[in-house]
């Protein structure tokens, strides 16, 4: 057993105390006057009228900065008036508050004290203001200057008896300037352990689409949306994590389209959307988004897509028209052997499996049959499975049998929820080697990356745990909240001998640490890059678009340092100015570090001119329906399996959700408007009837157990909700029952955690340790 490093006594949880909780029934709409008032008291709130009102007519514009939030892409002609939603003004309410913390603060607040408080108590403190150290053996964070906290993980990475031993986590938020840099100097110091946040969301979508298709990402454009027949939006709440995809949903069902949804519970925001930005929206009915509402049990797609296929093939020997012979003809490998395998299956089964009637099955099978023009988007609901990429397979093959991939108002549509995560990715933030991008390193930026594979997420976790790892450095994030499987998580962080992390604002990573830990503070998305206000960065939103951002405010603190800034700075302390690359420079000037983003990265191209305005589309593969890359050149009908859903008579299947206060980790609020429930987070969403079998009044308190590897874990004190979801499943917030998820059980090949098929008991409450 190893020793955890950090002796301090912090409580790695947060406290899991109830609130004064209030419930109503679920709204029947999204957005609308409500999300108006939502948006501008969280931003009056933090950043007041005037700085709120000026700084959020410059988001997601053409001259301005990129909302910080999801990656949902920005339309090509922008509204003058605003383009953005509730979360997007809460996202930089939250990172543009003017409220402050520094040197004074950790004086008075120790680190122990500080994570007895609830994530969306340390999301309040404000902005950090200065760079922080938590010596060995301390309990407060002391301030240190850049120079010293450089020349501290400099000696740390170099006291390291492997390159291995080091960790560089990247989040989602870094723009494509600062990825690269990190990605480079992690692979200059001589490591691939470059894990991002990816891994635990969309890297199923990755893995099911590189094998498919022949690239990682989706392959519509926001425009395409308008067009299309039919668009499925498959394990995804977009009311509340991507809002504005519901405006291209209204605009596709105001031009004919259906719209299909398929996820265990019903949504708000798929059931009407109020468009604050239009008059039928702020004063009438909303537009109606859902045509049909598939409530398939949880991953149960397989089966539900199975069965919808069967009778689309049965279809098509009557009629012959149903698929797209000619395509699956000229573009397609492996049809036979599907049909094959469809064959193989009974439709009682499939049935049986999916929950869903045979009348909305043969609904789904009437809308999608006529039709070629068929969208699929989706998110978590699908990925954080452990078949998670089989389940994105199997939509892949719906699509590639309806010919409805590589042609206008078509294709897949994984939507991305972190603002560049796609980005991140796109300029090197991977743990696995590719050889062409390591040769162009070589070639372009003199020095040899290193060509044996790094760490994930959960290799990660693994490392520090084991003692293989034992300095992390994260790029943003909240790896610790992010991660599955919290107690592991904290216990792997703690027995590193340094943590870093390079954030905006305080949260628990900052408080389950390593032996010393360091907090160095960067500019948000909407500050400027230099006081000059020159400097921009760029991104790449959900559909492969490079576009500017520029910050338009006055930073937070003198003492912020920007990401590509303290990236090369740190590598010139490493480095003691003896490198092939010239870090100084690449920090102080972003146009150079995009000319080698241009020759390193793949599809990248004069993007110093072309990321201006609405940006340029990196190249795809499946839009030119080239799929050489593939074997015999074609893209790839597969076979999948049905999930092993196997529950012990007094289990339930739970998944984790996000509130509608919420964005990845960060609490804005601790409401959930659209869900009903106010000023609480401990809740569990449960079917009446199974509340009434097991005997569980409304709002009674439970605990949550799970068991695997014959390891309980239990996540305590839930109050229980009656609501509209599928008998045998449940549904829990994320972050909290984190704890549940195992972190040896992830999904087959992407390695992304189960976190939305988690075998649970609900316990009822005896006392605080009943289970
Ligand atoms: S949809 Fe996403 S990117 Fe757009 S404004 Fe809302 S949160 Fe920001």
């Amino acid at each position: 057993m190893i020793e955890n490093n950090s002796k301090r006594n912090v409580c790695v949880r947060g406290p899991d105390a109830f609130l004064k909780i209030k419930v109503t029934e679920p709204k029947p709409y999204a957005a609308g006057r409500e999300g108006i008032t939502a948006a501008m008291k969280h931003s009056f709130k933090e950043m007041g009228v005037v700085r709120a009102m000026a700084t959020l007519l410059h988001m997601n514009q053409k001259e301005g900065f990129d909302c910080p939030s999801c990656a949902w892409p920005d339309p090509e002609k922008p509204s003058r008036i605003g383009e953005y939603c509730e979360n997007g003004a809460k996202a930089l309410a939250d990172e543009a508050t003017t409220s402050h913390i520094g040197a004074k603060f950790f004086e008075k607040h120790s680190v122990e004290e500080l994570s007895l408080r609830t994530d969306y108590e340390l999301n309040t403190l404000g902005r950090i203001t200065e760079p922080l150290v938590l010596r060995a053996e301390n309990v407060h964070y002391s301030p240190i200057s850049w120079e010293e906290a450089f020349t501290l993980i400099a000696d740390e990475l170099h006291s390291l008896k492997s390159r291995n031993e080091a960790i560089f986590y990247t989040s989602g938020r870094s723009s494509n300037e600062a990825a690269f840099l990190y990605g480079l100097f992690a692979r200059a110091f001589g490591t691939n352990n470059l894990p991002d946040c990816s891994n635990m969301c969309h890297e199923s979508s990755g893995v099911a689409l590189s094998e498919t298709l022949g690239i990682g990402k989706g392959s519509v454009k926001l425009e395409d949306l308008y067009g299309a027949e039919v668009i499925i939006v498959a394990g995804q709440n977009p009311g509340t994590n991507h809002p504005r995809m519901l405006s291209a949903l209204e605009k596709c069902k105001e031009n004919g389209g259906s719209v299909i949804s398929i996820n265990p519970l019903e949504e708000s925001g798929l059931v009407n959307f109020k468009n604050p930005q239009r008059f039928k929206g702020l004063l009438g009915s909303g537009e109606q988004i859902t045509d049909l509402h598939l409530a398939v049990n949880i991953n149960q797609d397989i089966p539900l897509l199975k069965l919808i296929l069967k009778k689309l093939a049965a279809l098509d020997k009557l009629e012959g028209n149903i698929f797209d012979h000619d395509f699956i003809q000229e573009y397609t490998a492996g049809v036979e052997p599907l049909l094959n395998d469809l064959d193989s299956y009974s439709e009682k089964e499939l049935l049986e499996l999916s929950g869903v009637s045979s009348e909305k099955v043969d609904a789904a099978v009437k809308l999608l049959a006529g039709k070629q023009k068929i969208i699929v988007c989706w998110a978590m609901g699908l990925t954080q499975h452990k078949n998670g990429v089989e389940t994105i397979r199997e939509y892949v093959n719906l699509l590639l049998l309806k010919g409805a991939i590589g042609k206008p108002f078509s294709g897949t549509c994984p939507v991305r929820g972190h603002s560049n995560v796609q980005g991140d990715r796109s300029v090197g933030i991977m743990h696995y080697v590719d050889k062409q991008f390591n040769e162009r390193i070589e070639t372009h930026m003199g020095f040899s990356p290193p060509n044996e594979e790094g760490v994930d997420v959960v290799g990660a976790m693994q490392s520090m745990y084991e003692g293989k790892a034992k300095v992390f450095m994260a790029l943003g994030g909240n790896f610790l909240m992010a991660a599955s499987d919290t107690d592991y998580t904290a216990e792997a962080l703690q027995r590193c001998e340094l943590t870093v992390q390079v954030s905006t604002k305080l949260n628990r990573s900052h408080l389950v640490t390593g032996k010393t830990a360091l907090i160095l503070p960067t500019y948000g998305r909407s500050e400027k890059e230099a006081k000059d206000g020159h400097r921009f960065v760029t991104v790449e939103n959900s559909m492969g678009r490079v576009r500017r951002s520029k910050g338009v405010l006055k930073a937070t603190s003198k003492h912020l340092k920007s990401e590509p800034e303290l990236i090369a700075s740190l590598a010139d302390v490493y480095f003691k100015g003896k490198h092939a690359v010239d870090w100084k420079a690449l920090g102080t000037d972003y146009s150079k570090i995009r000319e080698m983003i241009d020759k390193v990265a793949r599809g990248f191209k004069n993007t110093e001119l072309r990321a201006k305005g609405v940006g340029y589309y990196l190249p795809n593969n499946v839009r030119e329906l080239d799929f050489s890359k593939l074997p015999d050149g074609r893209a790839q009908i597969t076979i999948n399996r049905l999930p092993e859903h196997i529950l012990e008579a007094d289990e339930y299947m739970l998944m984790t959700i996000r509130s509608h206060d919420q964005f990845n980790t960060t609490i804005y609020g601790l409401d959930d408007r659209y869900r009903g429930v106010y000023n609480e987070r401990r809740v569990l969403f449960m079917n009446p009837a199974d509340m009434a079998e097991k005997g569980l009044e409304k709002l009674e308190v439970v605990h949550l157990s799970s068991t695997y590897d014959k390891k309980n874990r239990t996540a305590y004190n839930f109050k229980v909700l009656p609501y509209k979801i599928p008998k045998g499943n449940l549904a829990a917030y994320f972050p909290e029952t984190n704890v549940l998820v195992p972190y040896n059980h992830y999904a087959d090949r992407s390695q992304t955690p189960i976190s939305k098929s988690i075998k649970v008991r609900v316990i009822k409450k005896v006392n605080r340790d009943s289970p």
